[in-house]
Formats: structure tokens, C-alpha cells, sequence
């Protein structure tokens, strides 16, 4: 049988609980999950690309006792990495609305740019909803409470950081 990857792409600036779930339950779907960390230069990341890729690795540690994991960090085309990649999805997490309409031009895109890869939607969990990597930034700039938000692990990254 053939092999089934994922990829999850993402800036991970930082990782949160949400981004977390997505990755948990992208796993059960695939034999293989590629968590792709965007380098983004134009979003100019507070975390650099090292600390990303870190922070992703700590939290899919326990994952690779089930399930084949790599963290990468990629620049250019997405369509381009997920094929290098050999992967056949790309697993993207859905909020609200206002990720509707990004997301859905994106898929559409990415459909025409390479049929053979489906883009896979999962629902936020509602209790990750709400939460966006900028605004934990933005809370723990001004010395807030993200404990809700991030792993523990996080939270002292971000806390040395600002
Ligand atoms: P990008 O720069 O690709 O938007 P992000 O790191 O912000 O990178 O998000 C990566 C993916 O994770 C996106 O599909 C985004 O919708 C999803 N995501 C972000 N936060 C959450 C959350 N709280 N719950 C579920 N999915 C999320």
C-alpha cells in the first residue's frame, strides 16, 4: 500500500494549542506528517526560523511513537515543497469566516497548480478557536496571562524573548 503524507504548513510564530490540535488530529489521517515552517521573511517572524522549528519538534516528539514526523523548514512555493515532499495533502486549520476567504482562493490555486493534491480542512476545535499567534504576541508584549494559549514550553520562550 502506498504511503500517505501530509504536510501542515504554518509560520509557527509561535506555536500555539491550537496549531497543536491541527497537528494531533492531522496525524491520525496520514502515515506521515510533514510539518512545513515557513521562513517568511515578509511577515519578519519575532521567533527566528530556528526557534520555530524548535518549538514545533518539542510538542511532535511524542507523536513519532505512532506515526512517522519530520519538521522542515521551506521558502517559495508551497505546491513545489509539498511535491519535493512527496505528499499528497495539505492540511490547513479553519477558524472563522475570516479564514473562509484566504484559505478557499488558496486551495483553488494550489488545485490548478497541481490537481493531485487536496487540500484538507480541519475545524478549529472550539475551545483553540480564538487563538492567533499575533495576539498572543500582542498579549505577552503587554505582559498578559498566555498560559491558556501555549504550551509551557512557549510561554518561557516568549516571556525570555519580550
Ligand atoms: P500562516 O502564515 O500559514 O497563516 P499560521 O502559523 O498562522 O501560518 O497558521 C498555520 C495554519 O494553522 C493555518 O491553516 C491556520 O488557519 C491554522 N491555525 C492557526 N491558528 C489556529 C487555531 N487556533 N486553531 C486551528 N487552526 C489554526
Amino acid at each position: 500500500m502506498t504511503q500517505r503524507t501530509a504536510l501542515y504548513p504554518g509560520t509557527f510564530d509561535p506555536m500555539t494549542l491550537g496549531h497543536l490540535d491541527i497537528m494531533k488530529r492531522a496525524s491520525r489521517l496520514c502515515d506521515k506528517l510533514v510539518i512545513a515552517v515557513a521562513i517568511n521573511r515578509d511577515k519578519k517572524p519575532l521567533f527566528d526560523l530556528d526557534e520555530r522549528v524548535e518549538m514545533v519538534e518539542h510538542v511532535v516528539a511524542p507523536f513519532r511513537e505512532y506515526i512517522d514526523v519530520e519538521v522542515k523548514p521551506f521558502e517559495g512555493l508551497l505546491i513545489h515543497f509539498v511535491e519535493q515532499c512527496g505528499a499528497s495533502m495539505i492540511v490547513r486549520g479553519l477558524r472563522a469566516v475570516s479564514d473562509f476567504e484566504y484559505e478557499f482562493q488558496m486551495a483553488g490555486m494550489n488545485d490548478r497548480l497541481n490537481p493531485d493534491i487536496e487540500t484538507v480542512f480541519l475545524m478549529a476545535d472550539p475551545r483553540y478557536q480564538t487563538i492567533a499567534s499575533r495576539l498572543v504576541k500582542e498579549i505577552a508584549r503587554l505582559g498578559g496571562d498566555v498560559s491558556q494559549f501555549v504550551t509551557p514550553e512557549v510561554e518561557q520562550r516568549l516571556k525570555d524573548k519580550l
